[in-house]
């Protein structure tokens, strides 16, 4: 994107390289901060739509209500303005949508009070959809406990809580794998760094519940849905971490992530080490989902129109 491009900045659009904050902004005051990742895909038909728009900006005044800060925007402004961003900035393409909200103003008190205002900024920039293409990655069981929900809830998207997922992150690479997996401090398995993690098992497939500590992931719901709605039989439960040495199947499951097979966990093939069945009948029909590919003469594609919010009217 040019250095110039429109960013939406509390309730206005200003140049990317002018949205700026000052340094006493940033450290301490930022702990509450809290963000969304958002994809728009181009469709079936050639228009641009967001998915799940309303479902990401909900997640976000949620987070920032339940880190007991105020938000001067409605969802059907933060709507309004993340389409006019997207058109302002003429998207026709894939694009990642980032918005992102912190404590207004300078705070030096150690604690940013609660009922303090955000400001909250969009950015938009293209990203390369791996949907239908044959990436896979391999993982690692981090030696990082999971953080509890009774220590900071894990629903709650706070920049703070990736600390955590970092340090996990780091630890995989430096183990020769792409992405860490999560136990919390029961052994149950919870979420990678980034993404929401499910795996197969006898052709079911089974995902953590919420109970575990992880975030209530839009697309683990997407996921969830058209399984349901495509006779894939489903489990939300606590799972166990030896359970991944019994999985025939591992996917990461995340805006990002969209739906990747996990082939590998701590050097140790998963089933026969290839995308599973499963995996990939699901990355079919989110791949179908996204780009808002129309429902089948008998029916058998779920179709959901009302996920996909147009850019261009
Ligand atoms: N868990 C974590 C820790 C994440 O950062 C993300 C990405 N937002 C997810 C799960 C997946 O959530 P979603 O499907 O809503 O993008």
């Amino acid at each position: 994107m040019p250095p110039d491009h429109p960013v939406w900045r509390s309730g206005t659009f200003v140049p990317w390289d002018r949205a700026t904050v000052h340094a006493s902004s940033v450290g301490h005051a930022s702990v509450s901060a809290s963000f969304e990742g958002v994809h728009a895909y181009r469709g079936a038909d050639g228009g641009l739509a967001v998915f799940r728009l309303h479902d990401h900006l909900r997640r976000m005044l949620n987070s920032i209500s339940w880190a007991d800060l105020v938000s001067p925007w409605s969802l059907e402004e933060l709507v309004e303005a993340t389409l006019e961003l997207c058109r302002r900035n003429d998207r026709h393409e894939d694009t990642y949508i980032r918005p992102w909200c912190f404590a207004a103003g300078v705070h030096r008190e150690q604690m940013v009070p609660a009922g303090t205002e955000v400001e909250i900024i969009i950015d938009v920039w293209p990203f390369r959809s791996k949907l239908g293409t044959d990436t896979t990655a391999k993982a690692a069981v981090s030696s990082w406990t999971r953080f509890g929900a009774n220590a900071m809830p894990p629903q709650l998207k706070a920049f703070s809580n990736y600390h955590n997922g970092r340090l996990g992150t780091n630890e995989a690479r430096a183990r020769g794998a792409d992405w860490p997996i999560f136990v919390n401090q029961e052994g149950h398995l919870t979420e990678s760094s980034g993404a929401n993690l499910a795996i197969v098992r006898d052709g079911v497939l089974v995902t953590p519940w919420l109970a575990s500590g992880v975030l209530d992931g839009i697309t683990r719901a997407t996921v969830l849905q058209l399984c349901r709605e495509s006779g894939v039989p489903t489990e939300v439960r606590a799972i166990g971490r030896a359970e991944l040495l019994q999985a025939e199947e591992v996917l990461f499951i995340g805006t990002a992530a969209e739906v990747l097979p996990i082939v590998e966990v701590d050097g140790r093939p998963v089933g026969q080490g290839t995308v599973g069945p499963v995996t990939a009948r699901i990355a079919g029909l989110y791949h179908d989902a996204v780009r808002g590919k129309a429902r089948t003469a008998d029916g058998a594609r779920p179709f959901h129109p009302e996920w996909r919010i147009p850019v261009w009217g």
